[in-house]
């Protein structure tokens, strides 16, 4: 028969929690078994007024809850969220809002990050760190780390020069002169400019609209885009987060790593033991400085790049006596020092007459000059190992792509991390330490879930009445008569219970027996 439907029913009337309408295994009702946010009104308790002056704000958990939820269901940006909440039940449930309750408006939200401030929504995140360790889904022990460039939200027509004030300067120049053959016109003067900022370097955009992103690329072959660079530490477990930051796009990755293993260290209160990470971290102060830490670093190095007819390879470092030896024996002492290593020096007398000269020394140079970073011999160790990785180092780097990597991907592809959704710095962070909570508290859920199996979906009352069922059932099976479980099901059944333990009918014969109906009589009852 075809079923009908009435329409436009006008109220909807409902006993009990909304809860009851979510299913068990839906993101939010999952991540609800393992949220814990209690300490946060004392955390913000100071931002506000004193109790009784102004109009209360939104509940501070109430707040991050909605804020979760859409980066858990990857609807990041307010006003979508909480048009969804008008309809979502999950929403509504997860945040505390009953059905007939009227949401915070989205810009509250905005408020409430600029309250706050990203040090805070940083807790939040680390709580779930903690939450994760104490699981013992997260150890901290071998920890993957890479970096991913993110979208800012800017528009490609916001994008200006970054020499912009200077060809401005020139045009000013040239056109407050009067045209004459020996004076450059405005655009002889841009043109320079451009041909000089190249030169520089400073030839890039910048974004005017949020000066926070930079132009970065993550190949070659791939025009600049305007982004942020989120700095990731991963656990080789589970793939908890553990750590994350944003910098500017332009930011060098190798100047993160170690201030993020000291974070995680810190985050888990573990020893980290091995990081692992991309070519793009593998310079000697990265080496040096996991190594100085003790940690094994797993960082296929890359190879000595060859600039030179006598590439510097060929030149012997002497860490006893800190000298360097030049591949005719002759010695470069340490002079100059520049950034990250030593300018090393050779003597112009020793070169002079030096059979290899030509392909030795740039043009011009009567003696050589070669930097040598300050870890200098951990790249070298790290080149060797490099030539024989063992099949631990091979797996081990390999799980660096699935963690990391899967990571990023996963961020970007569910829980919006592909493009910034605010701009500037801090807001950027904000956005990246909610994306990686939701992360972890996925992780946290899907452990518990998994660890509860049968029981998943239950409350806790009814987990007790359960256990408590299942301890009758097994006391009833060790058949002791004097058993207070055993007596009591005497009680009841007596019929039962004098029978022999195979004799025993079963469940429906006992009913019957207790109404005195035949087994088939009570079935078609
Ligand atoms: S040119 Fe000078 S530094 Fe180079 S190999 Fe000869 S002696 Fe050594």
């Amino acid at each position: 028969m075809l079923g009908s439907r009435m329409r436009g029913q006008t109220e909807l009337l409902m006993a009990g929690s909304l809860r009851d309408l979510i299913p068990d295994d839906h993101v939010l009702a999952r991540v609800d078994r393992v949220l814990d946010l209690s300490w946060l009104r004392a955390e913000v308790r100071h931002l506000y007024a004193a109790d009784g002056a102004g109009r209360p704000g939104i509940d501070p958990e109430v707040a991050v809850r909605l804020m979760l939820a859409g980066f858990l269901l990857g609807i990041v940006h307010d006003r979508r969220l909480l048009r969804e909440a008008q309809v979502n039940i999950a929403i509504r449930w997860f945040a505390g809002y009953g059905l007939h309750e009227a949401l915070p408006d989205h810009s509250s939200l905005t408020r409430i990050r600029q309250r706050w401030g990203a040090e805070l929504f940083r807790q939040i995140f680390t709580r779930t760190v903690r939450a994760c360790v104490e699981a013992r889904i997260a150890r901290g022990e071998v920890v993957h780390i890479d970096a991913t460039l993110i979208r800012a939200d800017v528009a490609w027509e916001s994008l200006g020069e970054r020499h912009a004030d200077a060809v401005l300067a020139q045009d000013d120049e040239a056109e407050s002169q009067p045209p004459s053959h020996g004076t450059e016109t405005a655009r002889t003067a841009r043109r320079r400019a451009e041909r000089d900022g190249k030169q520089t370097g400073r030839y890039k955009k910048v974004c005017l609209t949020d000066p926070d992103a930079t132009m970065a690329t993550n190949a070659r072959n791939r025009r600049l885009e305007p982004a942020y660079k989120q700095h990731t530490a991963v656990d080789d477990g589970f793939g908890v987060v553990l750590d994350v930051e944003v910098t500017t796009g332009q930011a060098n990755e190798g100047d993160h790593v170690l201030p993020q293993v000291d974070a995680v260290a810190a985050a888990t209160g573990t020893t980290v033991k091995v990081v692992t990470a991309d070519q793009g971290y593998a310079y000697g102060k990265v080496y040096g400085g996991l190594e100085e830490r003790g940690i094994d670093p797993v960082i296929p190095a890359k190879k000595e790049p060859i600039r030179s007819r006598v590439p510097l390879r060929r030149f012997r470092y002497d860490a006893r006596h800190d000298i360097l030896k030049c591949p005719m024996r002759r010695v470069l002492r340490p002079q100059r020092r520049v950034e990250h290593g030593r300018y090393f020096y050779s003597r112009a007398t020793d070169c002079r007459r030096c059979p290899i000269r030509s392909d030795c020394l740039s043009k011009g140079r009567v003696n050589k000059a070669v930097v040598v970073s300050d870890h200098h011999p951990a790249l070298l160790r790290a080149r060797r190992r490099k030539e024989r990785w063992s099949r631990e180092d091979a797996r081990l780097y390999q799980r660096h792509r699935w963690r990391s990597e899967g990571f990023h991907g996963e961020a970007k592809s569910w829980h919006g991390l592909a493009r910034a959704v605010r701009r500037g710095l801090q807001n950027m962070r904000i956005q990246a330490f909610l994306t990686a909570a939701a992360v972890n508290l996925k992780r946290l859920a899907a452990a518990l879930f998994a660890l509860l199996g049968p029981w998943r979906g239950m409350s806790l009352l009814a987990m007790l009445a359960r256990l408590l069922a299942r301890t009758v059932a097994a006391s009833i099976r060790t058949n002791d008569p004097h058993s207070p479980t055993v007596r009591r099901e005497i009680v009841q059944q007596p019929h039962a219970a004098a029978l022999p333990q195979r004799a025993r009918p079963c469940r429906q014969g006992a009913a019957a027996h207790r109404l005195g109906l035949d087994r088939h009589r009570l079935r078609r009852r």
